[in-house]
Formats: structure tokens, C-alpha cells, sequence
């Protein structure tokens, strides 16, 4: 049976104006088993008009208090739901059920998280003049733009729409059309939880559709944009049009920096668990395996052990991995992959493909490959797949060139006793997250989030997203 999802504006379910719809699909068999609306331009305008009335309505007029108290009341709403969701992001995004359920477990943290901080944000005073006394109060912008992509559809929601919706903004998002029911049942939840209507309206539809109006849209006062690098320049040039700022979270090429003094036993189930998650459709995937040469050859010995363990699978079977999220992606990493091979790269270790796996799904095994020549795409850039390439290095100077040398500066990860040397290569590498002897991707609620070079600016997570979310009012009091 196919269900029908409709857009949330001003509060009420609708479907998109033109009445078009986008067909939902499961990655685990290929089947479409629902609709989401094709919303156009129309749809965001009515959703920005709501988003605007809502904030100069009750919303805007609720204290910092009670906006928490909202917030704190959704977290525990998701919290009952917990099962209801991770099974809708399993089957919506192909996800593993354990991933899922972390997900959604995460989802429910970040409301936690900004409801308690709504009122703990504090603006300053400013020593001035003689007879003055002058204040920098943190506004909300307004009305927010939320852009999210589908890899991480609850947890992403949650970190963007929590940390706005806890400063005080009206909320316009438009999640991703390959996966975005969790985002959806989430929103109809806050109504539950006493969120006015109008300060959270999600549009649904393509990207160049309905998220480039969102875009470009005049009534828009912010623009969190999470997503690919190339979608990320043009919100960016869009918002420009209007004068609005931008927080990019893009893409990322992030190492697992293993010394030869590395404990391995601690590092290799999160090097492997870095590419895995998710099926590598994870910003912060450890995709790259930098290896000091002494332990090269065991190391990868070791990892092509722990790859060759691997299931793929459907995510409600809990493998180790699941489906990529459709078939446009599946060719993608194949195609990547490929090319690798013909410019002389090697295949060391692939995962095991369960034979319940449907023929239609669009499963890719997780892969481990070694000797990509450095200048190769599988080197540089995303694949957003389950590949892992592995390369070997001789001391600090040359890890932190590796490290370095891509577009991207997201995350990364060191592994080794001597604390010196971590805390050396943390200073050298090129990253907004530095873990040393662990690796948090995706996680860290607490902690801010956000790239270097390609990989964007702003961050999000923690109190400084919260901040991201307003902008500064100075008001200054001449008194005598
Ligand atoms: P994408 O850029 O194709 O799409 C992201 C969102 O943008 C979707 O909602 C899409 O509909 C929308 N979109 C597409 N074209 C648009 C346009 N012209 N104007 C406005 N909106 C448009 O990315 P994706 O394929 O959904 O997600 C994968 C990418 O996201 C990867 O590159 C990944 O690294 C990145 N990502 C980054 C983070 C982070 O926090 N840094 C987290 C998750 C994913």
C-alpha cells in the first residue's frame, strides 16, 4: 500500500498546490511504497508567510522559558515514539534498525539539548562612555531556512530546526527528497508537544524546485544548508541575492591517522566502523586510512579481516550495512570505484552481500582498496560510499600532508600513545573536529560542528549553533 505524505504549513497537512508528488523508495528492495508532495515555489511562499506570522504571533511572543519547556516536551514525545521512528528512517533511508535507533535517539538529545539552553542565552554589556550603558542583546534572525540532505534525516533535522527554534526563529525546512518522512512525523509531533502552527513548516519536493525558492526566497533571514558542496555554492549565491547569511555544512575526506604506536585493537573496530556507518553516506565518514609504514602490511591484514566479516543487507535484518539510498548512487560508488581499479588501484577486502538482499536493492558491499594514486578522485573527494582507501606514511610531517591534502577539512582522527604527538598533529591538521585515540562521526551533540576549506563555515551543534541562530542587537542608553 502506498501512503500519501503532505507538506506541514501554518500547521495543517496539505499537498502541494500544483497536486504533483515525488515518489518514495525503499532502498532495500527498489519498491516505492509512498508520495511526498512536489512542492514549487508557491508552496514556499505560503510556508514563509506562515513562518513570519508565526513569529510576530504567539511564538515570538513566548518567553525563552516556555519555548524550552516546548522543546524539552518534544525530545520526551520522540523518546515515546522512539520505535515508530527508527523503523520510518530505516525504511525511508535504507539505514540499519541499530543505526536508526541511534538516530532517532540523537534526534531526541538535540531538542533536549536546546530546549534546556532556550533560556541560558545571553547577550552582554559593553564598557563605553561616560553616562552611557550599552547591551548587545542575541536576537532570533527571524525566519530561518532549513536545507537538509537525506543521509542523516532526523538527526540533521534535529541539530538545525532544535538550535533555531531554541533561539526563538520561525522555521521554513525542506528536507530531502530521497528521505525525509522521519522530519515529517517529527514536525506533527511538535504541534503535539504545544509549537503554535507556523513556527515549524516543512516544504517537500526536488532540490532545484522547491529548496532553490527556499533559497532565493526574500522572506528568508537565515539559511542553514547541509549538504553536497556543489548544491552548497549555489544556496550560498542565492542567499547572497538577498543579503542573507549562510551556514554551509558540506562535504568531507576525512582521515584515521594510525601510528605505529597506535593501540590497535582500541582503533581498528572505529576505523572500520568510520567508513561503515551509514554505508559511508556520512560527511564525516573516515574514508581514508593514513598508516604509519611499519604497521602498514598489518594493519591492512587486519582490516581485510574485519571487512571480509562484514554483512550488507536490509536495514531491518540489523547488518552490518546497509543499502546506498538509490540507484543514481549505487552507480556513482560503482563508477568510482571502477576508475579507481583502472588507474592501479587494489581491491584488498570486500564485505559479504546476504543473500536475503533483494536483486532490486541497491546494495555495495563495503570495500577496501589500496594504492588509489593520490591525485585520483577516490583520494580527494566523497565517494559517500562504504570505501575505504588505504595508504602508508613516514612520520608527523608526512601524515599531516596527507591529512591536508584534500579540498575538505571536517573531520579527523589521530591514533597514538605518545600524547605529544597527538596533540602536534591536532594543530596541524586542517580540520574543525580532532579526535584523538577515538572518532565521533556524526555524534557529539555537545560539541561544535562544522567545516574548514571545502567542507563550509559556521557550525552547528553545541551552544555555538545556538548562537549561529541569532544575530547581535546593540542597544546604547546615554543616562548622564
Ligand atoms: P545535495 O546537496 O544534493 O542535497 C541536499 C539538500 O539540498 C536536499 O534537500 C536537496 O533537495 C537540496 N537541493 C538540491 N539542489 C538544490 C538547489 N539547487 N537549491 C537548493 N536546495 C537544493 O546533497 P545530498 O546528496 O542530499 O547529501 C549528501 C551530501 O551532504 C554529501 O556531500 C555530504 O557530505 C553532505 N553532508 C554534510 C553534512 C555536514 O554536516 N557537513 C552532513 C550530512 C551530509
Amino acid at each position: 500500500m502506498t501512503t500519501t505524505y503532505l507538506n506541514l504549513i501554518d500547521g495543517q497537512p496539505v499537498p502541494a498546490s500544483t497536486g504533483l508528488t515525488v515518489d518514495v523508495i525503499d532502498p532495500a528492495d527498489g519498491e516505492r511504497f509512498a508520495t511526498l508532495p512536489r512542492s514549487t515555489a508557491a508552496d514556499v511562499d505560503a510556508a514563509v508567510a506562515a513562518a513570519r506570522r508565526a513569529f510576530h504571533g504567539p511564538w515570538g511572543r513566548m518567553t525563552a522559558t516556555e519555548r524550552g519547556r516546548v522543546l524539552t516536551r518534544l525530545s520526551q514525545l520522540i523518546t515515546q515514539h522512539h520505535a515508530e521512528l527508527a523503523e520510518l528512517e530505516s525504511r525511508d533511508a535504507g539505514k540499519p534498525i541499530q543505526q536508526a535507533r541511534v538516530d532517532i535517539t540523537a534526534c531526541a538529545r538535540y531538542f533536549e539539548y536546546y530546549g534546556g539552553a532556550a533560556d541560558k542565552l545571553h547577550g552582554e554589556t559593553i564598557p563605553y562612555a561616560a553616562g552611557s550603558t550599552v547591551m548587545a542583546l542575541r536576537v532570533p534572525h527571524g525566519v530561518t531556512g532549513h536545507i537538509i540532505p537525506w543521509n542523516y534525516p532526523a538527526q540533521i533535522y534535529g541539530r538545525s530546526v532544535g538550535g533555531a527554534l531554541a533561539a526563538g526563529n520561525a522555521c521554513v525546512v525542506k528536507p530531502a527528497e530521497d528521505a525525509c518522512l522521519t522530519p515529517l512525523r517529527i514536525s506533527a509531533l511538535a504541534l503535539d508537544a504545544g509549537l503554535p502552527p507556523g513556527a515549524l513548516n516543512i516544504v517537500c519536493g526536488l532540490g532545484i524546485e522547491a529548496g532553490a525558492a527556499l533559497a532565493a526566497h526574500p522572506g528568508i533571514n537565515h539559511i542553514s544548508f547541509t549538504g553536497s558542496t556543489v548544491t552548497g555554492t549555489a544556496v550560498a549565491q542565492a542567499a547572497a541575492v538577498n543579503h542573507v547569511p549562510v551556514t554551509l555544512e558540506l562535504g568531507g575526506k576525512a582521515p584515521q591517522i594510525l601510528f605505529a604506536d597506535a593501540d590497535l585493537d582500541a582503533a581498528l573496530p572505529v576505523v572500520v566502523n568510520a567508513i561503515v556507518q551509514n554505508a559511508g553516506q556520512t560527511c564525516s565518514a573516515g574514508s581514508r586510512v593514513l598508516i604509519e609504514r611499519g604497521i602498514y602490511d598489518q594493519v591492512l591484514a587486519k582490516l581485510k579481516a574485519r571487512f571480509e566479516a562484514l554483512r550488507t543487507g536490509p536495514g531491518a535484518g540489523a547488518p552490518d550495512c546497509g543499502p546506498l539510498i538509490n540507484r543514481k548512487q549505487l552507480e556513482r560508488v560503482q563508477g568510482k570505484l571502477d576508475s579507481a581499479r583502472a588507474a592501479g588501484a587494489e581491491v584488498v577486502a570486500r564485505a559479504q552481500l546476504l543473500a536475503e538482499a533483494p536483486k532490486t536493492g541497491f546494495y555495495f558491499p563495503p570495500a577496501l582498496l589500496a594504492g588509489v594514486p593520490l591525485d585520483h578522485e577516490v583520494a580527494q573527494d566523497e565517494v559517500f560510499g562504504p570505501v575505504l582507501a588505504a595508504f602508508a606514511f613516514d612520520g608527523e610531517d608526512e601524515a599531516a600532508q596527507l591529512a591536508n591534502g584534500t579540498p575538505y577539512g571536517l573531520t579527523a582522527a589521530v591514533w597514538t600513545r605518545d600524547g605529544g604527538r597527538a596533540l602536534r598533529m591536532a594543530h596541524r591538521i586542517e580540520a574543525g573536529q580532532v579526535f584523538i585515540n577515538n572518532y565521533g562521526a556524526g555524534g557529539g551533540i555537545e560539541l561544535p560542528f562544522g567545516g574548514m576549506k571545502h567542507s563550509g563555515y559556521g557550525r552547528e551543534k553545541a551552544l555555538e549553533g545556538l548562537k549561529s541562530f541569532t544575530t547581535l542587537k546593540t542597544i546604547a542608553i546615554s543616562h548622564g
